[in-house]
């Protein structure tokens, strides 16, 4: 069973050595000048030629084969319940298995599919906490889970925000999803969430399940969450002139999902790009969803944006990391020292037409994972998702 408690960062050293390509996670300098990794205790320690780094006989050694490594992939969108399993479709161990699709970070937009959820706000509240300390007791095959994002009802008011602040709540679920729908209500609440250091993510397009409604574009700008959820839709999309405008006059972050229009998608990543603003663009999967629990969710959409979206590999790789943990306030996704040491080892997958890794996921193919590494403790070795990489990492001992 690969569910297991968070027992913290790993002791001692681990020098990975032998990268043939290493990803900064960076929009700015997404390819760094290095080969080697040292790990202390579970954080990035130095990086660079392995000849420049500190000498450490002790290290665990893990040769990378002249494979590529990223930071480990983020997905900042998804719905978790409690552990490894999932009501929307009655699947356990769906976290394994994003972990195998590279992920080693997720952000909830909301525990909604909770049997039974509470609406009343005493419960509302009592929920978020509920799974806030669940998922940072308990990390479900060593994914860490930002969890405990209550969704807006009719009536809170801003000492509920203050309480869940202190209470350690940081998040809100996706604004639309509960009671309250309008932008102006919608408006009052962000404002307090974000008063209180909550950070606030909005439903955009058309409604998930029935039930749900429609978030259209004046409401997402009367709103002004800190983040445009899913802005290709969830799954139902605005239409593209909408979250063009979406783009260039709101400045807040702009998230495209898995479990969205993916023709709008791509609109969404070119005008981004066309107005120079990449560095809000990041990446989520909304997931488990009505299309099911999807593994390799952040790898697809990261081949669909650089394979269609005209921006390369190594940029969309950036989206699924850095610029998310940049966003976010994460410990992961950037190869800088002292961030965790949260790592994927890709490489092509076998038989891919691509010439390298990168090549290979402009042409639209997945590349294949060799391990991955979470706080510096290896989590998973060879996916048993993605298709084969070529080269994969290997264990050397001191
Ligand atoms: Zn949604």
């Amino acid at each position: 069973m690969a569910v297991e408690a968070a027992t913290g960062p790993a002791k001692g050293k681990v020098l990975i050595r032998n990268i043939g390509l290493l990803l900064s996670g960076a929009l700015e300098n997404p390819i760094l000048e290095a080969d080697a990794i040292l790990v202390v205790d579970g954080k990035i320690a130095a990086f660079g030629r392995e000849n420049q780094l500190p000498d450490a006989p002790e290290a665990t050694v893990i040769d990378a084969r002249g494979g590529a490594v990223a930071p480990g992939l983020i997905d900042s969108h998804v719905h978790p319940v409690i552990g490894d399993w999932t009501p929307r479709q009655n699947q356990i161990g769906w976290v394994e298995s994003f972990l195998n699709g590279g992920v080693t970070t997720m952000v909830s937009a909301g525990e909604v599919h909770s049997p039974g959820r509470p609406r009343d706000i005493v419960g509302l509240k009592a929920h978020a906490i509920f799974a806030q300390r669940s998922f940072f007791n308990m990390r479900p095959a060593g994914v860490k889970i930002l969890a405990g994002a209550p969704v807006l009802e009719k009536g809170m008011v801003e000492s509920d925000f203050k309480e869940l602040a202190e209470a350690g709540v940081g998040l809100l679920g996706e604004v639309g999803l509960g009671s309250v729908k309008a932008g102006y209500e919608a408006k009052e609440m962000v404002a307090w969430a974000r008063k209180y250091g909550i950070q606030s993510t909005i439903h955009t397009g058309g409604p998930s399940i029935p039930g749900s409604g429609l978030i259209d574009k004046d409401t997402v700008l009367e709103a002004d969450a800190d983040i445009i959820g899913h802005i290709n839709g969830g799954h139902t999309a605005l239409p593209e002139g909408h979250v063009c405008e979406l783009c260039e006059r709101s400045s807040r972050a702009i998230e495209i999902v898995h479990n969205g229009n993916e023709r709008v998608a791509i609109a969404a990543v070119k005008v981004a790009k066309d107005l120079g603003v990449l560095h809000r663009v990041i990446l989520g999967t909304d997931s488990p969803a009505g299309s099911g629990v999807q593994p390799l969710g952040i790898l697809r959409t990261i081949s669909m944006l650089s394979s269609l979206g005209g921006i390369s590999a190594a940029e969309a790789i950036c989206l699924a990391t850095g610029t998310t943990a940049r966003i976010r306030n994460l410990d992961g996704g950037l190869i800088e020292v002292g961030r965790a040491a949260d790592f994927v080892f890709l490489d092509r997958a076998q038989h891919s037409a691509g010439r390298d890794m990168l090549h290979s996921i402009e042409l639209g193919d997945i590349p294949g994972i060799g391990m991955v590494m979470i706080d510096g403790v290896i989590r998973c070795g060879r996916s048993r998702n993605t298709p084969p990489a070529e080269r994969v990492p290997e264990v050397m001992g001191h």
